[in-house]
């Protein structure tokens, strides 16, 4: 695992002290009742992770204390997408329903201690008589029966005496507790339901606040790592755990679970898709699932850089889907040789090319890096497909594709000029006859004649037919569950388009079945290891190329996205920002208006911003691919016009590409670095291209990104003020602001105050 995070550094320290005899065991704790997501795998990545730096083990534990809704099915689900991710538990499979017989035992010592009691109020008073948190609970009535009565009734519950909800086994410990969990938690309920692995053996089963931290501690586990709403149980994690065992006994420790735009990522919700039909399957490729993510394409190494670039921190937040696709791009780039297909085929017949003869040219697999070997041949003929797309009979001014009159390159072969367009009855343009300049093949005289444009095809007679899916977002809302309505509501019906005519180029025949391919401008592509056969080949579209830019172009205009070269901002002052003369918003052509309109009333851009961004359309382009990642405008439109703008490269283009402001901005936005170390963060991207998370991690330059950093201080800084550690430890726990401050101060402000008060509460209270 790259880089360290904040229980990267606790296990360091917990090693180096020499707690658990430097041992270190963790645990994946799935309950099999559903299939993994993606959120799944981070806590997968986190735990075998951590696990494998300190040469410790990492458990697979079933967390299958629930009868109705488990199941086998989903435990081999869960075990082949684990071992798909790439980890290994070993021999360390476990099941707490194996250990039914042990929690029974603990329930009944607790009984015998007079800690825990046997309720028979029902769940509703049960729940009036727990209070709220603003008032204290009332004690049951039956909290003070005996131990013998109590051991009687509980040994009767598991016997089958009662039915479900008669009796419940409850904790005994505190009734006014501020933490409502403490307030006499349910340990037992009576369930008679069959279970997929004990069958009808039990009818009482342990609720999780019993069961997960007695699994723990029976397993050994060292630290138990978990998502933050676990962070109100932890107290009561360390109570059961302290009855029933000595220490070195496992620790509870929290981090940010993933939450991921575009998509809903809690197995109840993904169920309903699947058990409604709103999706076709558990593995349908629209699904965030790890199953769904493999059948479109997607690679374990792809899954695994992406949660090494989100890290582990405690800050809730909301990860864009373009980070996601921004790491799943990142790796088909360097496996996926690029080919052609057509998706949407349009004839295209070379008049002056002879009938019959086919040249085959040869193309490269890795046009984009050069160095790069490998090629095939593609064959050329008299009649071809190109892009319904990438034809226009009455083009605007910047279109760069084939038009009548107009000259195109076909990748990998010659330049054409369209003479003629054939229509069908109804008008349909239904065929283009060409021209072919014989010379502009590569070594051909003409061979470096420019035309703006190039195409991708395929020849008519030698290409294979194939049904293309298109996939998008499931949902059309960056967060489903947000709003008032269902979240189904936000189903995206775009989200799966079948091209049942596509027209690919033969030498995708000979591949591998895995092979995952860029079709040329369209994106990136594999077979369906489900659907397709070698006399079917159907594809999924595992991601768009750079999905945010296309859209984006679509909407103001621009059909090529690249960032011409534009005259400098007016200067005067030598500030392009005030040498503006004219008053925001006045003198806007119809489009620049269209945009002003857009930043300044919907995106609440300042005027004079919103004006200038208004006025420059690569400028513009640019924001808009970088605000489809991150969606802050104000702050993105202010880099690209205060900052940006004068760093252009000589020939104009911007220096970074958006995703990556885009990434910059949202480090700003997560607190993960300061606006004045972003401005270093940026020159350095600038300087060498890297990404601003990987700058931030290697130099130091964050918040959260050098817990060790952090610890190291806090370490001097709690030798520095023994009095004040002993105060805290006698009670005085509201040093812990004074402590905090301290650390802010050595930083100059630079620390995450709240990862610094983490640390400084662990350090403090655990030791
Ligand atoms: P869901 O709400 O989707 O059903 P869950 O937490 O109930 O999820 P479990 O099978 O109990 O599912 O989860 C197994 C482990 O995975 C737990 O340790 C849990 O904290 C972790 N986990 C679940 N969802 C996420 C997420 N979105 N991000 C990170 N970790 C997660
Ligand atoms: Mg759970």
């Amino acid at each position: 695992m790259a880089g360290t995070n904040f229980i990267k550094v606790i296990i360091e320290e917990d090693v180096r002290a020499g707690r658990h005899n430097g041992q270190v065991v963790t645990r994946f704790p799935p309950e099999p009742n559903g299939y993994l997501h993606i959120g799944h795998a981070k806590s997968i990545c986190l735990n075998f992770g951590v696990a494998a730096d300190f040469e410790g083990v990492c458990h697979l534990r079933f967390d299958d204390t629930n009868p109705e809704t488990e199941d086998q099915e989903y435990v081999e689900a869960i075990k082949r997408d684990v071992r798909w991710l790439g980890f290994d538990w070993g021999e360390n499979e476990y099941y707490a329903s194996d250990y039914a017989e042990k929690l029974y035992g603990f329930a009944v010592a607790l009984i015998e201690a007079g800690k825990a009691y046997v309720d028979s109020l029902d769940e509703e008073q049960i729940r009036l008589y727990r209070g709220t948190v603003t008032e204290p609970g009332r004690e049951s009535p039956y909290r003070n029966r005996s131990v013998e009565e109590n051991l009687d009734l509980f040994a009767r519950m598991r016997a089958g005496e009662f039915p479900d909800g008669a009796h419940v086994l409850r904790a005994r410990i505190d009734m006014a507790s501020p933490n409502m969990l403490l307030r006499d938690p349910v340990l037992y309920r009576i369930k008679h339901a069959e279970h997929y692995r004990t069958g009808n053996a039990w009818c009482i089963y342990p609720l999780y606040d019993f069961a997960h931290p007695l699994s723990d501690a029976i397993e050994g586990i060292t630290h138990s790592i978990c998502t933050l709403e676990f962070e109100v149980h932890r107290p009561l994690y360390d109570w059961v755990v302290e009855q029933t065992h000595r220490p070195p006994r496992p620790h509870q420790y929290e981090f940010a679970r993933l939450n991921l735009d575009y998509t809903v990522m809690s197995k109840r919700k993904l169920k309903q898709l699947v058990a409604e039909g709103h999706v076709a399957g558990w593995d349908d490729p629209r699904m965030p699932t790890i199953s769904g993510l493999r059948r479109r394409g997607v690679t374990p190494e792809a899954i695994r850089a992406f949660c090494d670039r989100i890290g582990v921190t405690k800050v809730d937040s909301r990860v864009d889907i373009g980070m996601f696709e921004y790491s799943i791009r990142d790796d088909l780039n360097h496996r996926a040789p690029r080919v052609m297909c057509v998706l949407n085929p349009l004839k295209v017949v070379i008049t002056n090319f002879p009938e019959g003869e086919v040249q085959w040219l040869d193309a490269s697999y890795w046009p984009h890096d050069v160095p790069r070997v490998g090629s095939r041949k593609v064959p050329f003929s008299r009649e071809l497909y190109i892009e319904r797309d990438d034809f226009m009979e009455d083009p605007p001014r910047k279109y760069y594709r084939l038009a009548p009159g107009r000259e195109v390159r076909l990748r990998y072969a010659y330049i054409i000029r369209c003479e003629e367009v054939v229509r069908d009855v109804s008008g349909e343009v239904v065929e283009l006859r060409c021209t072919y300049d014989p010379e502009t093949r590569s070594g051909g005289a003409h061979s470096h004649r420019k035309v703006k444009g190039t195409l991708h095809w395929v020849s008519a007679s030698h290409a294979v037919k194939a049904e293309v899916r298109l996939y998008d977002r499931l949902f059309t809302v960056p967060d489903p569950e947000a709003g008032e309505e269902d979240f189904k509501a936000h189903l995206n019906p775009a989200s799966c388009v079948v091209l049942a005519d596509c027209r690919a180029e033969p030498s995708i025949v000979d591949d591998p079945p895995e092979t995952r391919y860029q079709f040329e401008r369209q994106g990136y592509f594999w077979r369906d290891p489900v659907d397709a056969t070698p006399d079917r080949p159907v594809f999924n579209r595992i991601v768009t190329l750079r999905d945010s830019w296309a859209k984006v172009a679509a909407e103001v205009g621009v059909k090529t996205p690249v960032f011409p070269a534009e005259p400098p901002a007016p200067t005067g002052t030598g500030d392009p920002f005030r040498s503006v003369e004219r008053r925001p918003g006045e003198a806007l052509s119809p489009k620049e208006k269209i945009r002003y309109d857009r930043y300044r009333n919907q995106l609440g851009i300042a005027d004079e911003d919103a004006d200038q961004l208004a006025r420059s359309e690569s400028e513009a382009v640019f924001f808009e691919a970088a605000l489809a990642v991150h969606g802050n405008a104000k702050s993105l439109s202010n880099w690209i016009i205060h900052v940006l703008r004068s760093e252009r490269r000589e020939d104009g283009s911007m220096p970074v590409a958006p995703e990556e402001l885009a990434a910059l901005v949202k480090l700003i936005d997560e607190g993960t670095v300061s606006g004045r170390m972003a401005k270093e963060v940026l020159a350095e991207m600038i300087h060498t291209g890297t990404a601003p998370a990987d700058i931030v991690a290697a130099k130091g330059l964050g918040q959260i990104s050098d817990p060790e950093e952090l610890t190291a201080m806090i370490r001097t800084l709690l030798e520095r003020h023994p009095d004040k550690v002993a105060g805290y430890r006698s009670g005085k726990t509201g040093l812990l602001g004074f402590f905090v401050g301290q650390v802010m101060r050595e930083t100059g402000g630079k620390a995450n105050p709240e990862l610094a008060k983490d640390l400084l509460e662990t350090f403090l209270n655990d030791r």
